[in-house]
């Protein structure tokens, strides 16, 4: 059985996270979306309800679970019996830091290989940092984000 890891912050899932997911649950038998919680750090959303949204918004991918992890990626990786790490990139400005990061993640642990996936171009430049800036500003976010997000972010206040 081949298991991937789709791991990242999540903050919140957009459509650019969903398509690499779509692609990813066609070529793996089981992909774990793991959102990233980082104790040291407040985010956006809560790791709790970030999960909740992406459980919400992964209703048609039957073999996509989600989940949340502290700690090492790999160490996550290697305790769910997962060959692959996905991750995604945008352009050439992902490229550097993700290929540190796949490389440091196989010296660590080389039986689990990273793989890239690019969204179709429609979603290729969506990035949750600027979701959140046109949301804090009123902006329209119906385009980027899955419904149960846009529909849960209507209900909070930009100022919370
Ligand atoms: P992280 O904090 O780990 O970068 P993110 O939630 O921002 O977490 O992203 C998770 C992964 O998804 C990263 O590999 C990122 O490059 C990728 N990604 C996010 N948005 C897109 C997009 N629109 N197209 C392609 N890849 C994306």
């Amino acid at each position: 059985m081949r298991i991937a890891i789709y791991p990242g912050s999540f903050d919140p899932i957009t459509h650019g996270h969903l398509d690499i997911l779509k692609n990813a649950s066609e070529l793996f038998d089981k992909v774990i979306i793991a959102v990233a919680h980082n104790g040291a750090k407040t985010g956006f959303l809560t790791t709790e309800e970030r999960v909740k949204l992406i459980k919400e918004s992964i209703k048609d991918m039957p073999n996509v679970e989600v989940d949340s992890f502290e700690g090492l990626t790999i160490e996550y990786a290697k305790k769910h019996g997962a060959n692959v790490l996905i991750r995604g990139l945008r352009a050439v400005s992902d490229f550097e830091f993700e290929m540190q990061l796949s490389q440091t993640n196989s010296a660590l642990c080389s039986d689990i290989k990273t793989v890239f996936l690019t969204t179709k171009p429609k979603y290729n430049f969506i990035s949750s940092t600027t979701i959140k800036e046109i949301w804090k500003n009123d902006g329209d976010i119906s385009k980027f984000v899955p419904e149960p997000v846009y529909n849960y972010l209507k209900t909070k206040s930009p100022r919370e």
